[in-house]
This record gives structure tokens, sequence and C-alpha cells, in this order.
């Protein structure tokens, strides 16, 4: 046990609280009930119960339980164990996946999985403890909590009933030792804070800008998966706020964070917030958002910054582009694990902003069919949010794609005639193809 943590229990009877079996997923209540036929215990915990408490709706149900792997394996047919270090039952309903841990006695990450560390760093478990143990090695009071199957009461350890009840995200425990252990628990406190409309208690926030650089070391994996829980499950903008507010922002992306302060105008933020607000929206209507357009917005001020610096060195543009595209791109892999099959989209999208504001027939009938040209044409939306700069382009493209093909054409044919260009697609003009363009820095 833990020297500096001491649980002590509080029982929730059922009539003081609104965890009703009515909103627990009857595949949990199955699992809890079969626990118990057993002969063990088996609790519904950490997310579900905590968000059960404020009225919410869980996405998933995980349940605690006494019974060993191998233990919950003999009473479910549909159970398959996964998991190396720390074994974990999943009992398996169709495509719900109800998760079914022992309890377990020291500090990790929740993965299930983990690798040995130095520095202080939480190692490895797979030992097995009791309840009292299971939940003093979680991170917040608020996800400690124990619903139990036998007399429907909540289980409270560690005070984290009283902390949802005045919504607050408190580190069980010392907050700088719980943070070494594993840095990743800053991001969650924002998130989860910014996802339940919980503060972040004082002591728990304190040490957080001053720690800040630690997730530097966090596996980059992980903090990829943070960040796409953080953007793209419908609470973006209070993420950002949140990240920023506590000082986590240059360490979770560094250029952007260093972009942004030399950004006088404020207009990259702005863009960026209005970025994020889009989505939130997009999240709310049930409409996909993905993960390359999320990027693409986050590392967008980063990628005008490099374009800038190579700009000023006299770097031809469509190299300049490529270049700062890479860069910024190289160097946030080193915190992100931002895999190729999102990077690459997200680095068209950027590239194709310079071919706005081309004209030629020719180039505007391949833009309109470039399977990327959707993500880019919103990507320049958002970036008319920031500067009116854009707005004409918008208002071509935007009737582009609606008009009909002949329609568009006799228009290219007005506006060239009407400019009284000589470009146009001829096989003679071959030797302008490669003209400077306008760039997508902001
Ligand atoms: P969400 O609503 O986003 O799923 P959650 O609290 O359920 O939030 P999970 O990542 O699903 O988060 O983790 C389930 C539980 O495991 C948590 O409630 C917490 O008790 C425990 N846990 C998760 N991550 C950590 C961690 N880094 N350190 C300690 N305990 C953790
Ligand atoms: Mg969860």
């Amino acid at each position: 046990m833990r020297p500096d943590i001491q649980p002590h229990l509080q029982i929730v009877p059922r009539d003081q609280h609104n965890v009703s079996r009515r909103d627990i997923s009857p595949n949990a209540l199955r699992v809890l009930y079969r626990l118990r036929e057993g002969g063990f215990h088996g609790y519904l915990v950490g997310g579900a119960v905590r968000d059960l408490l404020i009225g919410g709706h869980p996405k998933d149900f995980d349940v605690a339980t006494n019974a060993t792997p191998e233990e919950v394996k003999s009473l479910f047919r549909n159970c398959r164990l996964i998991g190396r270090r720390f074994r974990l039952a999943h009992v398996v309903y169709g495509r719900e996946i109800i998760e079914v841990a022992t309890f377990r006695a020291s500090s990790d990450d929740g993965s299930g999985d983990r690798e040995l560390h130095e520095g202080g760093r939480v190692l490895r478990d797979n030992v097995y403890g009791t309840i009292e143990e299971d939940a003093i090695r979680r991170d917040f009071t608020a996800n400690a909590l124990y619903y139990a199957i036998e007399d429907f009461s909540v289980r409270d350890y560690t005070g984290g009933y009283e902390d949802v009840r005045n919504r607050l995200m408190r580190l069980i425990g010392d907050p700088e030792t719980r943070y070494r252990e594993d840095p990743v628990r800053m991001l969650r406190a924002v998130r989860l804070a910014a996802k339940l409309d919980f503060e972040i208690e004082a002591a728990t926030a304190a040490p957080i800008p001053q720690l800040a650089p630690l997730l530097r070391d966090a596996a980059p994996a992980r903090l990829f998966e943070e960040c796409l829980k953080m953007f793209l499950s419908g609470h973006a903008v209070k993420s950002f706020l949140g990240l920023e507010r506590h000082g986590l922002l240059p360490a979770l992306l560094p250029e952007t964070a260093a972009a942004l302060k030399s950004n006088r105008t404020g207009a990259l933020r702005r863009m960026l917030l209005e970025g994020l607000k889009g989505t939130d929206a997009r999240v709310a209507n049930d409409e996909p958002v993905s993960p390359a357009f999320l990027f693409a917005l986050l590392l967008w001020p980063a990628y005008c910054r490099a374009l800038a610096t190579l700009q000023a060195q006299g770097v031809h543009e469509a190299e300049a582009q490529r270049r700062a595209a890479d860069r910024v791109t190289v160097h946030q892999l080193e915190t992100l694990a931002l895999p190729r099959r999102f990077s690459l989209p997200m680095q068209e999208i950027w590239l194709l902003q310079s071919r706005f504001s081309q004209r030629q027939r020719k180039r505007v009938f391949r833009l309109l069919s470039h399977p990327r040209f959707r993500a880019a044409f919103d990507f320049l939306t958002l970036r008319m949010a920031a500067s009116e700069e854009h707005a004409d382009d918008v208002a071509f493209w935007r009737e582009a794609q609606t008009a009909s093909g002949d329609a568009l054409s006799a228009q290219l044919d007005a506006q060239r005639e009407a400019l009284g260009t000589e470009e146009g697609d001829g096989p003679r003009k071959r030797r302008r193809r490669r003209r400077k363009t306008a760039n997508g820095g902001e």
C-alpha cells in the first residue's frame, strides 16, 4: 500500500445518490450479477460511475472485481483475456465489450500494459490487490468510485463523491508524485475537466506548469491517443483553453505554441479556435471528424511560421511549402506519434492552400477533382475567419463546386477575357506553368 495515501471508506447508500440500474448497460449488469453468483465481488468503476453521478451517459462500462482473470474467464463463455503484463478480461456482447479488471495494487497508466521506465515513473505492475489498493492507484478521486451491485451503494475510498458533487478534479495523493509517475495525468486533468465541466482543484493544478516538460518523455503513441480524445470528443475548445491556461501547450505542440506566441495580430489563434469550434459542432451533430484535418489545424501556425522562415531565406515557393510541411511534421513526431495515414493528408491540406488563388481552367478542374479538395476548401474557409483576405477565393470555390462543368468553363473564359490575359490551356502556353503563386502563409 502507498504510504502517502490513506484510503478511508465512505458508503453512499442508494437513497443518497442517483446512480440507477436503468442507466447502466444491461450487459454490464449481467457481468456484475454473474460475478456475484460466482461468489465474487464485482463493482462498476471509474468513468462510468462518475458520469452517472453527474447525470451523463457513459460510453463504456468498466468493472472491477476480486476474481482473477482466469476465474472471470471460467464464468463467461464470451470472455477473452488480453494484456501481457497485466491481464484483463473482456466480456464480449456483440459490439459491446465490458472490461473486467482484477483489483490491482500499484499505480499505472490505466492501459493495463506498461513498459518499465526509469526516473521515478511507474513501472509495471502485475500484482493483484485489494479494493482499497485498487482505489488509490487510480488518478483522480472522481475516477475512484465503486458502484456495488449487492446493495446498490457507491463505495468511496478517497473523497471522490464529495469532489464530484463539487465538480472538482483532484488527484489522489501528492500531486507532484502522481504526475511524475505518469505525466499524462496532466493532460487527463485538463481533458476531463473540459469534458465534465469540472474545475481542477488548486493543489492538483498548481504543479502542472512546472512539470509540463515531463510530457516530452511520455510515450508518443499515448500522447497521440490522448490528443484525439481531447480534441475529437466534442470539447476541443475548452480543452485547448485548458492546455493554454495550465502551460501545457509548449510541451504538447511546441512549434505551434511558439508560433502563436510570435503572431502579434492573434489571427492564427483565432483561426485555430474557430476550427476547434467547428470540430465541436460537428461532434455535437454526429458528423464525422478527421484526425488529419484536426492536426492540419493544430499545426497550421507551426507550418506558417516555418514557411515564413524559408521564404525569408529565399527558398522557391513550392519548395518552401514542401519543406515547411516536412519540417513541422518531423519535429512534431518527436512528441506525438502521428501516423502517416494522418500526416500525409494533413500535409496535402496545407499544400493545397496555395492553389486556391489559381484560376486557369485546367487547374481549377484539377483541384476540384482532387480527393482532398473538400477538406482543403473547408480549411480555406477557416482561414477566412482569421483574415478577410481569403474571402474572394472562398466565394469563387464555393460557386465552383456547385456549378456545372460548362457553366464553370464559360465563367473562367469570361474572366480571362475580362482580364485580357493570354494565359489559357492551349499547348503553346506551357512555359508559364511554374510561375510563382501566392503562398498559404498567414
Ligand atoms: P473517459 O470518460 O474519457 O473514458 P475515464 O476516466 O473512463 O474517462 P479511461 O481512460 O477510460 O478514463 O480510464 C478508466 C479508469 O482507469 C479511470 O477512471 C481511472 O480510474 C483509471 N485510470 C486511467 N488512466 C489512469 C492513469 N493514468 N493513472 C491512474 N489511473 C488511471
Ligand atoms: Mg473510460
